[in-house]
């Protein structure tokens, strides 16, 4: 049974919110269903410092869940009176309590971080070195026959020890017999051996493709690196190791049950997925071991599926929904300097200006057949170019085929300006702007310059235009830590001590909103989740010091202590 406010409640409700002027927030009434629906609560949860993200009531002592959602918030009081003889006491000894957060943009790698070789970390900042990479896939070479790919993940090229880029001759001291290949964090860059340029035939004499790079040194010579779209030729040659379908099943669902698990160990109580195995989320979940709320996000064969037998966004339970579309791309990255931008890179001798990667009339189709079978919209668009392109294609067929509250999502939306915040405001587009960047990537804005970055990742911009603004740490390009996120959009300071565009900093209170209630609205379930509110689904976060009063410097190390999705554990320390 789903308890929800009656109307007389609601009404009490907003009578509350108006005497919230003038009286503090403990001894306002309780905000909750009737005394006879929420008797015998299944838990309850007292003598704690809740923020519940309800401009309501935003400030509680305790609050009771009973059939996995909020049933009551209020004092301890009032709380207190809701325990029968099954209900389940936490005191919280004054621990704060948060809403779940929710990350709107995760490519949940899960089966990445099990079973390939990893040469950076992917959840913190580390510091590795060339040689450790190139041993580590030494390693790998010697167990792969020649010929077949040997892959290493999570390279960042700014957290090398060496202070240098890697390079095609790294590579060739890991192997000339197979092909190698080092994968950017950041999904846009990879780096080549000679074996693997050769096989693709890639000469220093072969020209750039539209929309990406094979980048050559002041000499001419191919450096290894290569960007977006010039990436496709490597899918074409080489063996990729062989797994058996059950093989690969295994691994799909090993790697959600894996993924799932370090969600709830930082906090997080639902994940905007960007495609991955449906069917393996369906039976993780069927053998109890998904651990959050998974908003799945579709492209290629689902989508196509979902648009010939007529299912919308929103289709699913409170567990796995059906989400907007996975991020259709339009540029390049942020953190490997190859977004669409108006204005040449600060420093570039060619005045590069990043990789488009797709035509507007291409991007107008796409648009118009998925807006017309009721499907949310997402195109990844980093840079101004991408993102008015974007706003023009979602403009045009609002004109041509208007849908009510189509919330049509930014991925990324990294570079901004006021014409550009002004239309997102009036499409009530929803950015899912990067959010451990500003902490972990503090060292790449340095390419892009102060000028630029007071217009980047620009939360202040888009809450004060009233725009909701949420959560997309992207990974794997960024840790998905939402406290390292809030630690960032709160300081604006990076691992390295530098400060990037102080002026977007955002307050704890709207760097909580934007990494829960705005989530939630990013997927329509606002009514439904984002804030601890009778009615709404019992997902919280327990923590061992309060953001608001801990030095801004700390919030990324307080500790998660419990983790509690529906009302259940999901997760303690
Ligand atoms: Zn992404």
């Amino acid at each position: 049974m789903i308890a929800r406010p009656s109307r007389r409640e609601f009404m009490g409700l907003t009578a509350g919110a108006v005497a919230a002027t003038v009286t503090p927030w403990f001894s306002r009434t309780v905000a909750a269903v009737a005394a006879a629906d929420a008797s015998n609560a299944d838990l309850i949860i007292i003598n704690a410092n809740v923020y519940t993200v309800d401009s309501r009531l935003p400030k509680a002592g305790a609050f009771a869940v009973k059939n996995s959602r909020f049933i009551a918030v209020g004092t301890n009081d009032e709380i207190k009176g809701l325990a029968g003889k099954d209900t389940r006491t936490i005191d919280a000894r004054q621990m704060t309590v948060v809403p779940g957060f929710t990350d709107c943009h995760n490519h949940a790698g899960g089966d990445v971080l099990l079973y390939e070789v990893l040469v950076g970390n992917p959840f913190e900042v580390e510091f590795v070195t060339i040689a450790s990479i190139v041993d580590k896939l030494r390693a790998k070479a010697k167990q792969t026959p020649a010929g077949t790919w040997v892959s290493g993940y999570f390279f960042d090229d700014t957290k090398v020890k060496d202070k240098r880029e890697l390079n095609v001759h790294d590579l060739d001291d890991v192997s000339r017999e197979h092909p190698v290949v080092v994968q950017h964090r950041g999904g846009h860059t990879s780096y080549y051996n000679s074996k693997a340029l050769a096989m693709a035939g890639i000469t220093k004499e072969t020209k750039n493709p539209p929309g990406g790079t094979y980048d050559r040194d002041e000499k001419g010579e191919l450096t290894g690196r290569v960007t977006d779209t010039a990436r496709a030729v490597f899918n074409k040659v080489g063996t990729r190791p062989t797994l058996t379908p059950a093989e690969l099943e295994r691994r799909s669902r090993e790697g959600i049950a894996h993924i799932s698990k370090q969600f709830v160990r930082y906090g997080l109580t639902s994940v905007h997925h960007q495609g991955g195995d449906l069917a393996a989320i369906q039976d993780v979940r069927m053998r109890g071991d998904l651990r959050h709320r998974v908003s799945y996000e579709m492209s290629g064969r689902v989508l196509d599926s979902m648009i010939a037998s007529g299912i919308q966004t929103g289709f699913g339970d409170e567990w796995i929904k059906l989400g907007a579309t996975s991020e259709h791309t339009l540029d390049g990255s942020f953190s490997e300097r190859t977004m669409s931008m108006s204005q040449p890179y600060p420093g570039s001798k060619t005045g590069y200006k990043g990789n488009v990667t797709e035509s507007q009339e291409e991007l107008n189709a796409w648009i118009e057949r998925v807006h017309r079978a009721g499907i949310q919209v997402n195109c990844h668009a980093n840079g101004d170019v991408a993102i008015d392109m974007y706003l023009t294609s979602v403009e045009r067929v609002q004109k041509l085929f208007p849908r009510a509250d189509a919330r049509p999502k930014i991925t990324h939306c990294t570079a901004i300006n006021d014409s550009l915040v002004k239309r997102i405001k009036a499409l009530d587009a929803i950015p899912a702007l990067f959010t451990t960047y500003a902490y972990y990537n503090s060292d790449k804005f340095v390419f892009y310059g102060e000028e630029f970055m007071t217009r980047a990742m620009a939360f202040r911009s888009l809450l004060d235009a009233g725009v909701q603004a949420a959560a997309g740490s992207d990974f794997s390009p960024g840790p998905f830590a939402p406290l390292m996120g809030i630690q960032g959009m709160v300081t604006r300071k990076g691992w390295d001590g530098k400060i990037w565009g102080a002026n977007q900093k955002i307050s704890v209170d709207d760097a909580i909103r934007v990494n829960t209630l705005h989530g939630a609205y990013a997927s329509k379930e606002e009514n439904n989740k984002g804030s601890i509110t009778a009615g709404k689904l019992a997902d919280f976060v327990m923590l061992s010091e309060d953001p608001h009063t801990i030095d801004p410097e700390k919030i990324k190390d307080i500790k998660i202590v419990r983790t509690v999705v529906g009302g259940k554990g999901s997760y303690e320390a």
